[in-house]
Formats: C-alpha cells, structure tokens, sequence
C-alpha cells in the first residue's frame, strides 16, 4: 500500500473523504477504533502492490507473488493543532498491528499508534490502547471498501481474509534458578555422562590438542620449496 505522501487536510468543518490511512512512519497518532478490522490478501508483483480477488481468479500467481496480509477499520484520528477533531479514516492495520489489536473488543477504544525498530530490522506498526469511549457515544462504523478499492484501483478484492501465516507465538524468557556452574575448559553436561564418557572425552580433548602441538612445531612447506623439490 504505502501511500505515505503527506495530503492536504480537510478543513475543519468540511466533508471528508474517507481515505485509507497508514499509520505514519514517524512520530504517533491516536485513533478510536469504530469497528473491527476487516482484512484482504496483497500480493506484491515486483512493482506494486495488488489486492487478491481471491485463490480461483488470482491463478497460479497466487502462489508466486509475495503476499502479505492487510486489515482496514472503520476508525478516527485526532487531529490536533487547529483542528481538534476526529476525522473519519479507513485505518490500514498490518500483519504486526493485527497481532497487538486481536482479541481486543475494538469499537470505542482510543490507541496510540506508530512503528517501531521491528525483529526484522524494519520498521514494524506497534500500537497501545490508551483510553476507552463508550461505544454508544461514538458515530457508527462506515463503509471501508470504497477507500481500499481507491487505494488498488480495482472493486475485484476478497474481503475478509486471514492471514497464511499462523500468529505469532509470544512467550517470556523464565525465569528460575540457572544451570550448575561449569568449570573452565570443561564439556558442557559433563556431569551427564559416566566415568567412561568423561574418559574418552578427555582423550579426544587430549589428541585435539596434540595434533596441534604437532602442526605448529612441523608448519606445512612453503609453497615454493615444493615447487622447488619437484
Ligand atoms: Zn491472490
């Protein structure tokens, strides 16, 4: 998707269009979700993004193209400054936004948005609810489809996907009484293995050892004296 350029505002007070916003790539924005999201499968063909009209009508570039996922919701973002208002906005969840906002009973609920340094070095759509509307005191949810048909420029989309790659699995590192100490030099799990292991181990650790006593005393002949031998 990635249309990042800065537009015009509406000014306050005037019709607004309702367009597929990302959130920004620098600094926040605070939004109160209206609905869920709803998502659909893009595909990346080597120059643009194309939203998936689904497996049967994609074909076998289905399968070729990159793909990734994308949610829309039907949400508003405070403008601050001059406007102090909250403007209607298709807001483009991604594949790492839907992983902090699942699970949440979206409708009425106030986030802060913005991205962050992600594992895989880009940057990565992180968000934190910060405040909770009584849902019956925020506007109704709208159509978000015509915004993201705008956005592809074509109505031949398969809503409601799933992503295809399963959600990540979080989990924190324990935290409890560490493993025995072991002595310098020692094989780790030394400790597991029986009197006869431990031997043969510190043969083999012995002969290592040796062998490169012996290649550092005896260095291979430089390449010319062979040449010079033969
Ligand atoms: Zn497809």
């Amino acid at each position: 998707m990635a249309k990042y350029k800065v537009r015009p505002e509406f000014a306050p007070g005037a019709t607004i269009i309702v367009e597929v916003y990302p959130v920004p790539r620098e600094g926040t924005v605070d939004v109160t979700f209206l609905s869920t999201f709803r998502g659909i499968m893009q595909h990346w063909d080597g120059k643009k993004p194309r939203a998936c009209p689904g497996e049967q009508e994609c074909g076998k570039e289905h399968f070729k193209w990159q793909t990734c996922w994308k949610g829309f919701a039907s949400a508003e973002r405070w403008r601050p400054g001059q406007y102090q208002d909250w403007a209607p906005i298709a807001l483009e969840v991604t594949e790492s936004l839907r992983e902090v906002l699942k699970g949440h009973e979206l409708r009425g609920t106030v986030w802060r948005l913005s991205r962050r340094l992600g594992r895989s070095g880009k940057s990565e759509c992180w968000g934190e609810q910060i405040a909770e509307v009584d849902p019956d005191l925020v506007p109704l949810p709208f159509d978000i489809e015509p915004a993201v048909c705008k956005v592809y420029k074509t109505t031949r989309i398969e809503w409601d996907a799933e992503p295809s790659i399963p959600a990540k699995v979080l989990l924190v590192a324990s935290r409890r009484a560490g493993p025995p100490a072991t002595a310098p030099g020692a094989t780790p799990g030394l400790a597991a293995m029986t009197e006869q292991e431990q031997e043969a181990d510190r043969e083999r650790s012995r002969k290592i050892l040796e062998e490169h006593k012996r290649r550092r005393a005896n260095p291979p002949a430089p390449i010319d004296s062979i040449a010079r031998i033969t």
